[in-house]
């Protein structure tokens, strides 16, 4: 029978040594969830800046990746070993899930716990020193590997003594990591749904009247941004962006007399403190934040 191993555990606890020292030279395929998250950044365009949703976002994709290719190599007849952190139940069990679905094959897990000195020395060896409480933390967090979950074999390795670590099981474990995986789902759905109405919203202004204020002379008029660009308004979508400080200003004012030219002024850190600005200036910081929502409706003082 065909066998999928996942090797799993915290930052330098040892995976890559582990497969190194028992599968290298030999006949499986080695797959890790480390290179396939590098490639989910990669396709998302992400550098170095990355928000926590979009990290996230990810992760998940990095995850599905990795999981079709060991259903595409089991598949194709192979034995597959697999490094993986799957810190939590919910990620192992949609895992299992899927691969039992595909092929019957054997599923077994290594779980990595260096002692405290080996792990020490690993996260030396890796120029992490000085993160080990971090480390700890992050080990900690790794619900230990249940029978409930699907895995035929379960073995702990500690410091290199491998031993085979069957816990009673625990099914309410499955119920719970359905639970979460559920309000996983449903949390992604609801971001994207805020995305797309904010995407529609933006789009809509392109076409629809909404309030244009000039910040120089006061005047506000309820234009189109096509009729307004033609009477010399400089205002988003057209000129700049909704929501950055840019010129708000009607035909007949200048930018000299904008927030943007003040804050810009040569030899002045170009950022915006409200401690520093007069009540007109204030309001009108305010609504471009709060851009273009707040262009919808009439103000009123
Ligand atoms: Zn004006």
């Amino acid at each position: 029978m065909q066998t999928v191993t996942f090797v799993i555990g915290a930052t330098a606890s040892g995976k890559t040594y582990f497969i190194n020292m028992n599968y290298s030279g030999r006949d499986v395929d080695i797959l890790n969830i480390y290179d396939y998250q590098q490639r989910a950044y990669q396709e998302a365009g992400f550098g170095d800046s990355i928000s926590f949703g979009a990290r996230f976002r990810c992760l998940m994709r990095a995850q599905d990746m990795l999981l079709e290719d060991i259903v595409e190599r089991l598949s194709a007849g192979r034995d597959v070993v697999v490094e993986q952190t799957f810190y939590k139940a919910k990620r192992r069990i949609t895992y299992i899930e899927r691969i039992r679905q595909a092929a019957e094959v054997r599923i077994e897990v290594y779980v990595m716990r260096p002692g405290d000195s080996r792990w020490k020395a690993n996260l030396e060896s890796r120029g992490l020193k000085g993160s080990c409480e971090g480390y700890g933390r992050e080990a900690a967090e790794l619900e230990f590997p249940n029978p409930a979950e699907g895995f035929d074999r379960i073995y702990e390795a500690v410091d290199g003594a491998v031993t085979l670590r069957m816990d009673a099981p625990r099914p309410e474990i499955l119920e719970r990591a359905k639970e979460e995986l559920a309000r996983e789902a449903e949390g992604i759905r609801e971001e994207d749904e805020v995305r797309r109405r904010r995407k529609e919203l933006v789009e809509s202004m392109s076409v629809r009247p909404f309030w244009h204020y000039c910040e120089v002379c006061g005047r506000k008029e309820f234009l189109t941004a096509g009729d307004a660009y033609d009477s010399g308004w400089d205002y988003p979508p057209r000129m700049g962006h909704f929501g950055l400080l840019g010129p708000r200003t009607c035909g007949d004012c200048g930018i000299d007399g904008t927030l943007w030219f003040k804050i810009n002024a040569p030899g002045r850190f170009p950022v915006v403190l409200e401690g520093e600005l007069t009540l007109e200036e204030l309001a009108t910081w305010r609504r471009i934040k709060a851009e273009p929502e707040s262009l919808l409706a009439e103000e009123t003082e």
